[in-house]
């Protein structure tokens, strides 16, 4: 009888409270591969998660700063220090003085470290294999919904902005009348759908304040659905 009790406390949760046990457990996977994968490689979930991000801002051409990195990742600027110390001392990374200003102390990857952070990238291999088994549409669907639930988390404050199309000066949403490419990026002017709506794009630049105010950027555009353009309705 437990099982069946079990089932019917199940068949009480809301969507909302499905899909946020569904995140959770997705979130329990990325933790516990997260450990296992950087443990076998000498390294913290933290320093693997510094590496990583350092690859990808040298890779666009960006330098960092602590707080940078501590801001990007959610951590605060003492847990980001301790892991950028212990990476220093593994030669991983190093500290480089500013050129304009001698106070600001960028970090960079040594030789070994960007060596490093291409092995520890691939700890997420997991995660991709999972979202392949999706079919193109789900794939959209997924994305556009993802998408929304980060930039509700964002605008609570509860993790970092990031470079995504949805906040994007160069983003026009649904302005095609082709179904698989709605949107354009004004970037590289072209246009692209749902599936390919970006979560940290190099080109990113901020809407300004005051069109997101205006409700013309992307914001609220962007997450306007398929079905509710069909019936004029307000995203
Ligand atoms: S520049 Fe990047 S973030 Fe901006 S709209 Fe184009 S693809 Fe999206």
């Amino acid at each position: 009888m437990k099982s069946a009790s079990s089932a019917r406390k199940s068949e009480l949760l809301s969507p909302s409270e499905h899909i946020a046990t569904g995140l959770h457990k997705i979130g329990l996977a990325i933790r516990s591969q997260a450990w296992q994968k950087a443990g076998q490689r000498g390294l913290t979930p933290t320093q693997a998660q510094i590496l990583i991000l350092l690859e990808t801002r040298e890779a666009q051409g960006a330098k960092t700063i602590i707080s940078d990195a501590a801001a990007a990742l959610a951590l605060t600027v003492a847990t980001t220090s301790d892991a950028a110390a212990a990476l220093t001392a593994k030669r991983l990374i190093a500290k480089q003085r500013g050129a304009q200003d001698a106070r600001a102390v960028f970090l960079r990857l040594t030789s070994r470290g960007k060596r490093a952070a291409r092995r520890a990238a691939l700890w997420s291999d997991f995660l991709l294999e999972a979202a392949q088994t999706l079919s193109p549409e789900e794939q959209g669907v997924f994305l556009r919904a993802l998408v929304k639930m980060i930039r509700g988390l964002q605008e609570r404050g509860q993790i970092p902005v990031s470079r995504m199309c949805v906040t994007c000066r160069f983003f026009r949403p649904h302005v095609h009348q082709d179904p698989e490419k709605p949107h354009h990026c004004d970037f590289v002017d072209a246009p692209f759908g749902d599936r390919h709506l970006r979560l940290e794009c190099p080109d990113y630049e901020a809407a300004s304040q005051e069109a997101v105010s205006r409700g013309q950027t992307t914001v609220k555009l962007g997450l306007y659905t398929q079905n509710q353009r069909r019936e004029g309705g307000k995203s």
